[in-house]
């Protein structure tokens, strides 16, 4: 089968978060078992870009409203990423250094759509499927079908739709609905929602199937969706939770080239403890107290704006009995929060604020226990990384987390589970934590062992999507 994904993120390309990481591993497998599996996205100025040879695979002409563009599509040479990677160009709108955070997002993603559409239409062999990945690429399904341009020769290829994180919709008021390449205007409501242009809501009743991130997240969306709880209801009958999995060849701690010391289950004392004494001989913390960390974006949805709070809170009540770093960045009132904390705890707390990829593998490798009090949580890679790497996940019952996390309460859990996203609930899971480290080792040793080899590659989930694809692949 021939899928081609379309996405705003790709690992090691251009990565914010873990869409990059899905759509990085993801089309690797799928290649592995035999498909042919593509990726296009933006040419954003990257590091990944100046450091590969390229080759231009087309050239083309388009409109973004009025205003004519010229785009350009170049392919990586060597199929280094094990799939075949297209980068598109526009100048003037993508050719920039971050993927997102621009006044003009709304028309870079408009223009790279609308550019992917005209280059699609001019494939000779088309592929099997077209899937989709969060708003920046869900106005795809709609313009196959509908925009008189694409849809004599797109709209028979059925879509896919991923929804990594329903929070982010993509809104674009019907002021700028000139914007859009001409379409089918029978069909307008299509792309209305809540009297807005919303390409989230859009792909959800277009796309032939729509996946979420886990099975957890699925089910939540159908009432807590930002809006959009009766649409993800009225469409459950073509929608699917389907599980993230990890790069298990970027993800290793044997092999990890970012970390101190590689190891695996046997040597996982020994490597975690030279992987911990780096690190806290860089940020000053003691390394015979449970090292306790936090990766992510400082937004409300990872419940960071009470993170402060809760480390506080836990140094003071445990009498500093463990130590915490934090690596992140986001809001900009956590972010001077988590400062102060530092400052006044100093000893205890630490922060790297900011994005730091070589840092989060150490922090994945050193680190006890990783907390995660996500508000909203869809997938969540961290805490498979964290699994994988001997790292006792502590975590909020909720989404991906729900269903990759067992609490050590249970038979046979490997983790800490907590119900709220409050100072409390953190702070008795930090107790818990503690005790776990100091006073029950044995149990503390034999989940380390047996957490690293839990099976959360992509081997299984990407056997999901096949035999969705071949579902549909002939309707
Ligand atoms: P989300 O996509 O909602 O941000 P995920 O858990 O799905 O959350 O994926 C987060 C990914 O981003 C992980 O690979 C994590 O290690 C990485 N990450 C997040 N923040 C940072 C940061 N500040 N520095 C390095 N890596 C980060």
């Amino acid at each position: 089968m021939e899928i081609i994904h379309v996405s705003a993120e790709c690992y090691p390309v251009a990565k914010a978060g873990g869409l990059g990481d899905v759509v990085g591993a993801l089309p690797k497998y799928q290649s592995d078992n035999g498909h042919i599996a593509k990726v296009v996205m933006p040419m954003y100025r990257t590091k990944f870009l100046y450091n590969h040879q390229w080759e231009l695979v087309h050239e083309g002409e388009q409109l973004l409203g009025q205003q004519p563009f010229r785009y350009a599509v170049i392919r990586e040479k060597t199929n280094e990423l094990g799939f075949d990677l297209y980068l598109v160009d526009i100048n003037g709108l993508l050719d920039r250094e971050k993927v997102y955070g621009y006044d003009d997002d709304t028309e870079r993603f408009l223009a790279f759509q609308i550019a992917v559409c005209d280059w699609l239409s001019k494939w000779q062999h088309l592929p099997d499927i077209v899937h989709c990945h969060d708003h920046h690429a869900a106005l795809i399904p709609f313009l196959m079908k509908y925009g008189y341009a694409f849809s004599a020769r797109l709209a028979g290829i059925p879509t896919v739709f991923t929804i990594h994180n329903a929070q982010y919709q993509g809104w674009i008021g019907w002021d700028k609905q000139h914007l859009l390449p001409a379409f089918d205007n029978w069909k307008w409501g299509m792309l209305d929602w809540d009297n807005t242009i919303n390409p989230l809501a859009c792909a959800i009743k277009c796309a032939t199937r729509v996946t979420t991130v886990s099975p957890s997240y699925m089910e939540e969306l159908r009432y807590a969706a930002n809006g959009l709880e009766n649409l993800m209801q009225y469409e459950a009958g073509k929608s699917v939770g389907i599980l993230n999995g990890i790069d298990a060849d970027v993800w290793d701690p044997q092999k990890d080239g970012l970390i101190v010391k590689n190891y695996d289950d046997h040597l996982v004392k020994e490597g975690k403890r030279r992987n911990k004494k780096e690190l806290c001989g860089h940020f000053g913390l003691d390394e015979d107290k449970p090292l306790i960390v936090f990766i992510g974006r400082l937004v409300g949805e990872k419940a960071a704006d009470i993170l402060p709070e809760a480390i506080r809170n836990s140094v003071y009540q445990h009498r500093g009995a463990a130590s915490f770093l934090v690596l992140g960045s986001g809001d900009s009132v956590v972010e001077n929060q988590l400062e102060e904390v530092k400052h006044n705890m100093h000893g205890y707390v630490n922060t790297y604020i900011g994005y730091n990829e070589t840092l989060s593998h150490l922090m994945y490798a050193g680190a006890d226990f990783l907390l995660m009090p996500s508000r909203v949580e869809p997938c969540g890679l961290n805490q498979m990384y964290a699994l994988r790497y001997g790292t006792v996940p502590m975590v909020r019952s909720t989404g991906g987390l729900k269903d990759t996390v067992k609490d050590f309460g249970e038979w046979q859990g490997y983790g800490i589970r907590f119900n709220h996203a409050t100072v409390p609930d953190i702070t008795h899971s930090v107790g818990r934590a503690i005790d776990l480290y100091s006073n029950k080792r044995d149990l503390y040793n034999w989940m380390r062992s047996y957490m690293m080899n839990i099976d959360h590659s992509w081997d299984a989930s990407a056997e999901e999507y096949t035999r969705l694809y071949e579902s549909i692949k002939n309707s």
